[in-house]
């Protein structure tokens, strides 16, 4: 079993992103700059938007952060990305996500401009993905599908069952992986919580995305042997061992499902810091392309 090392590739990537920054320095071109609005004081989302924050140090970015109150205004929140569209020296920015219940979450993404939306989730961005036309991929499936090629992971003709349909992780997955390309041209499965007897489908596949936010959901017994596994999930259970009160665990029940897997992904250390790298990514290419 190999496990696939998402914090060292993501470091690797980094490594990458600010050599190219460097590079732009030193012929006096423009810094890539990634702004983020994060609203309200959700321990989770704070610590995703500060690890964002210090990324961009770490490969040379400039960045900003807006923190916004709770009771901020749908039209306010319309207001501060109306300011990042059309500010030029943004070169990306994200929205961190959920967003309160009293603002709604589509009209808010509608809003950013597409060529700014290094979150990939803009419905132009989406529909690009779709046709295969150049665009800003969804940081997390970029990440899986950049942990794939790097790892030399075939999906060329291969059975892939992705659990969970979301819009921003199962769905793009199982387009991407069943499209025309490198990493792709594979047979896609796009499961869900309304999919009847999913073991069915486990079983047969030789690559399994798991992205269905219940922890340790996947167990041995619903994979064969060789199988590749992706484990997207990330869920916070109190345990009181630690000194945060709690410990992260995954989608995938590791300990039964790492003894038959060809390769798998830990959690924490494999899809979650990826995801970061590529929000990076994403944003030096949106810098690139002016
Ligand atoms: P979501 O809640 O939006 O979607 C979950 C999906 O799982 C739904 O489509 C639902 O139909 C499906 N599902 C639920 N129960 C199921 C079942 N029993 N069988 C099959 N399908 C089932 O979740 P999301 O935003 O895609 O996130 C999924 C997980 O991935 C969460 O734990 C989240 O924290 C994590 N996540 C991690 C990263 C990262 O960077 N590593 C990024 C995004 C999300």
């Amino acid at each position: 079993m190999i496990l696939i090392d998402g914090k060292a590739t993501s470091e690797q990537i980094k490594k990458e992103i600010a050599q190219e920054v460097l590079l732009r320095k030193e012929k006096g071109l423009k810094i890539p700059h990634l702004a983020a609005i994060i609203i309200g004081n959700d321990g989770a989302s704070m610590t995703y938007v500060n690890s964002k924050v210090k990324s961009c140090m770490q490969v040379g970015f400039n960045s900003t952060l807006i923190e916004l109150p709770e009771n901020t205004t749908e039209e306010q929140l319309l207001h501060e990305i109306n300011i990042l569209n059309l500010d030029k020296d943004i070169d990306g920015f994200i929205v961190q996500l959920p967003l309160p219940h009293h603002i709604d979450e589509q009209k808010i993404i509608m809003a950013i401009d597409p060529l700014k939306d290094v979150d990939g989730f803009h419905p132009v961005n989406v529909g690009k993905m779709t046709l295969e036309l150049p665009t800003l991929l969804p940081a997390t499936p970029y990440g899986i599908m950049e942990l794939l090629e790097r790892y030399q992971i075939s999906t060329s003709g291969k059975n892939i069952v992705v659990i969970g349909r979301s819009h921003i992780v199962g769905r793009p997955m199982s387009i991407l992986l069943s499209q025309k390309r490198k990493t792709g041209d594979a047979t896609v499965i796009l499961t869900h919580s309304r999919t009847q007897n999913l073991i069915d489908y486990t079983q047969k596949a030789d690559i399994i995305i798991a992205a269905l936010g219940k922890a340790e959901f996947l167990t041995g017994e619903m994979v064969k042997q060789g199988v590749v596994i992706i484990d997207v999930g990330i869920t916070r259970i109190e345990d009181n061992s630690k000194k945060q009160g709690y410990r992260l665990a995954g989608d995938v029940h590791f300990e039964s499902v790492s003894k038959k897997a060809s390769y798998i992904t830990p959690v924490p250390g494999g899809v979650g810091p990826m995801t970061i790298a590529m929000l990076l990514k994403n944003t030096l290419n949106t810098c690139l392309m002016k």
